[in-house]
């Protein structure tokens, strides 16, 4: 990397008001993070501010879209208060150890505490190299900044747990990748950054020390009360994470454990997408050639992180309890049994069926359908709600060309006396479908945001679309379909 000679950040004493930074991660000790100011950038330009989060962060949201708040949102001016680092973590990397990763191309600027009285990380994305960037820029395409914006803040608005969007400015630099495009820096919102890997991190290195003070902090920021208690935690959490993301129709992309947060929250919306057609296989990150995480597979591979951050944990159970693995292992175990609860309460409710595990059958019939005629995942259950509501099963019908085994499929499910009600609620009418993500994101390659701002405002309201923005409801035309999702790292 070229030594840059433009200024390196400012110190702002005119910021005001400032955002009530702490910074209680910078005031652990130096392994678990390296001081960064994030790199000068040249022209930063708006794209957009969430000032509704901004409020919620207690930050004023009249300064949150100043000419002071761009600076600090692109890293040329670090806020009073601010203790900018990069955190240090490990993390299986499609099921390989990496025992060093860490923020390569993030930067947490400190915490504030929110209008509810949580701590909430704020974290710059793209905004430079760190102590942990190896090989890579710490640079972000404009791309993958507006793709995590508008899928993140939609996940919230679909009710899942997930960091939030606050900013996204362009940054005037060339970001070279297989093309070179616009940089980016995204200002990401996480009730903290701390992931399996950060545990994976001290474990490996045999650092029991640091991993006792870890774990402290993990329990301080996330509750949990022991070690044991972070692990059950985090399993329920994750174990209803993922049931929520297949009831989606979601797909992460990336469940590394260095994307596999110790809150609970999704993390890291690199390759993730929604699916159209639906198939239990369904893939979509092109560097995922085996399908290791594929939309069938997550909770598989949810488990097996959360039998990672298991194994960091044992010599702290065991410290709470003598012999750890009988008590850890049992842990781990019952995340089948939590997500299986967590699987069948979110696909009863979408089918409108009373939740009772003799009705998975009647679940899993409809999925095969569904995969064997390429069914739309999102369009099958709305047109599914209106033949609750009205009768008509004609609509739902021309989705499949085996109108037989459709029409018996839902005879049975009829039998069920479904509640459309209930469906309505489970059953949302706008997911940030890919071929709009696409669209909107070549549309900001062009300099023209009015896609991404029109699917920014839609998608706050996916139950009950305002009657313009229906026409996102639509699944993509065959030329539209997007097949593969990039990194863009
Ligand atoms: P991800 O797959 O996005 O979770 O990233 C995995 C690791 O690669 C993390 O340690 C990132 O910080 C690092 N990384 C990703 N992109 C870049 C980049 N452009 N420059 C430096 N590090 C990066
Ligand atoms: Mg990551």
């Amino acid at each position: 990397m070229k030594k840059s000679n433009l200024p390196s950040p400012e110190i702002a004493r005119s910021v005001n008001p400032p955002i009530p930074f702490r910074n209680t991660y910078a005031s652990l000790p130096r392994e678990f993070f390296s001081p960064q100011r994030p790199s000068h950038v040249p022209d930063p330009q708006w794209v957009r501010v969430n000032a509704p989060l901004a409020n919620e962060l207690g930050i004023d949201a009249e300064w949150a879209s100043s000419a002071d708040a761009l600076q600090v949102f692109s890293g040329n001016i670090i806020a009073p208060g601010s203790q900018p680092i990069a955190q240090a973590y490990a993390g299986h990397q499609f099921g390989n150890f990496v025992p060093q990763l860490g923020d390569g191309r993030a930067i947490l600027l400190g915490e504030v505490i929110d209008v509810y009285g949580n701590p909430r990380d704020i974290a710059l994305k793209g905004s430079g190299r760190t102590a942990f960037s190896r090989g890579g820029d710490g640079k972000c395409a404009l791309g993958p900044a507006l793709r995590e914006y508008l899928v993140s803040e939609a996940m919230f608005a679909l009710g899942v747990p997930s960091t939030r969007a606050l900013a996204v400015v362009t940054t005037g630099e060339i970001v070279r990748r297989d093309e070179d495009f616009a940089g980016a820096i995204f200002t990401r919102v996480a009730s903290s950054h701390l992931r399996v890997g950060t545990f994976a991190y001290f474990a490996a290195r045999e650092d029991l020390g640091s991993l006792r003070i870890l774990l402290d902090y993990a329990l301080a920021r996330h509750g949990g009360g022991s070690a044991m208690g972070l692990l059950e935690q985090c399993i329920t959490r994750h174990a209803a994470l993922v049931a929520q993301w297949m009831s989606l129709g979601f797909i992460h992309g990336v469940m590394n454990t260095d994307n596999c947060s110790i809150s609970g929250e999704t993390i890291d919306y690199g390759p993730c997408a929604f699916m159209d057609a639906f198939h239990p296989n369904c893939v979509f990150s092109a560097i995922d050639r085996q399908g290791r995480y594929a939309w069938s597979r997550q909770p598989e591979m949810a488990q097996w992180n959360m039998a990672r951050l298991a194994e960091t944990l044992l010599p702290l159970i065991e410290e709470e309890i003598g012999d750890p693995l009988p008590a850890a292992e049992a842990t781990v175990a019952s995340f089948a049994k939590c997500f299986n609860d967590a699987f069948l309460e979110r696909f009863s409710a979408k089918f409108g069926i009373v939740n009772d595990p003799q009705n998975s059958e009647l679940i899993s019939s409809a999925l095969r359908l569904m995969a064997s005629q390429h069914a739309d995942f999102t369009e099958f259950f709305l047109q599914l709600t209106a033949v609750a509501e009205a009768g008509d099963r004609t609509l739902w019908l021309a989705a499949f060309s085996d109108k037989s085994a459709a029409n018996e499929w839902l005879d049975a499910w009829q039998d069920h006396q479904p509640n459309a009600a209930v469906m309505r609620m489970a059953n949302p009418i706008l997911i940030p479908r890919n071929h709009l993500v696409e669209q909107a994101i070549q549309g900001g390659y062009r300099g023209d945001f009015s896609l991404f701002h029109r699917l920014t405002e839609a998608w706050k309201n996916p139950w009950q679309p305002e009657h313009n923005d229906l026409v996102f409801a639509t699944p993509p035309l065959p030329h539209e379909v997007v097949r593969q999702t990039f990194c863009g790292t």
